[in-house]
């Protein structure tokens, strides 16, 4: 019931084709039409959380384990195709097939940021798997991974099609980086780090990357970094600022390690937050 509340509330409609185990939801925000796509799901231990207590892991993380998930985005805007981070470049493609979208489909892959689970699918053998696209990342994430052989393999087979910007602050007046786009920072879980706020129609969806990995403890505690962090303690300062900012603003959010749908609303419980996954 509360999903449909918010849903009404928010001019929200999630319009969900697809069964959960094909590993796609869809989700319109005005006259976009956004894909969550699935890359893998599996388990995930506690030992990787920062700044939890036993008695936090145990009330939270019940076991120790929890259900971790991998996941991209797909934004249909009606006049381009883009995607947002590639996951390890396994499900993507089959999901975009299902979908009707081949990769030489895709104009623009905007990346979050550099980690191996989020660029697995821009390239093999150093040739790029979107043939046509220009992918999109921070130039402080572009900066800190200068010295990386991964991230340079990553990036080099798109030559002069990788395009940087400076991500701008959250609550700003932001110039869009594409129609119905723009690039928010959020340096902590790496230096260049970045959400992506999507609009259209008077309704947004912010894709926030790798804000929450252990959705289970960090929206009720987001103080709660993990071990990935490269600063967990200005990756714990900006996931309580976009929390509140995504709940008072009441922007629906989509995150690339949150389970099935991965997209829902955030509100306000206890010293915390609580997310209502959008309705299927
Ligand atoms: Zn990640």
């Amino acid at each position: 019931m509360k999903t449909v509340f918010y849903g009404v509330l928010l001019g929200v409609t999630a319009v969900s084709g697809f069964a959960a185990d094909e590993g796609i939801f869809s989700y319109r925000v005005g006259r976009f039409e956004i894909f969550m796509l699935v890359e893998n799901q599996g388990q995930g231990r506690s030992s990787l959380l920062i700044g939890a207590d036993a008695r936090d892991i145990e009330r939270y993380v019940p076991g120790g384990t929890y259900q971790s998930a991998t996941n991209t985005f797909l934004i249909r805007t009606g006049e381009k195709n883009i995607l947002v981070d590639t996951g390890f470049g396994g499900a993507v493609f089959n999901h975009l097939k299902t979908l009707g979208v081949e990769a030489a489909q895709i104009d623009a892959v905007l990346l979050t940021h550099l980690h191996g689970d989020h660029i697995g699918g821009l390239q093999k053998g150093g040739k790029p798997l979107f043939p046509r696209a220009t992918v999109y990342l921070a130039q402080e994430e572009r900066e800190f991974w200068a010295g990386s052989a991964n991230a340079a393999a990553a990036l080099a087979p798109y030559g002069d099609k990788v395009v940087t910007f400076r991500p701008g602050a959250l609550g700003a007046d932001i110039p869009e980086l594409l129609p119905g786009i723009t690039a928010i920072a959020a340096f902590g879980h790496t230096p260049g780090h970045t959400l992506y706020l999507v609009q259209s129609g008077g309704e947004g969806l912010l894709i926030w990357g790798d804000l929450i990995h252990v959705q289970g403890i960090q929206f009720p505690l987001p103080g709660v970094s993990v071990t990935y962090d490269t600063d967990p303690a200005a990756a714990a300062a900006i996931r309580t600022k976009v929390l509140e900012y995504a709940a008072g603003n009441h922007i629906p959010i989509g995150g690339m390690h949150l389970v099935y749908p991965a997209i829902g609303t955030v509100s306000p419980q206890g010293n915390g937050y609580r997310l209502t996954p959008a309705g299927r």
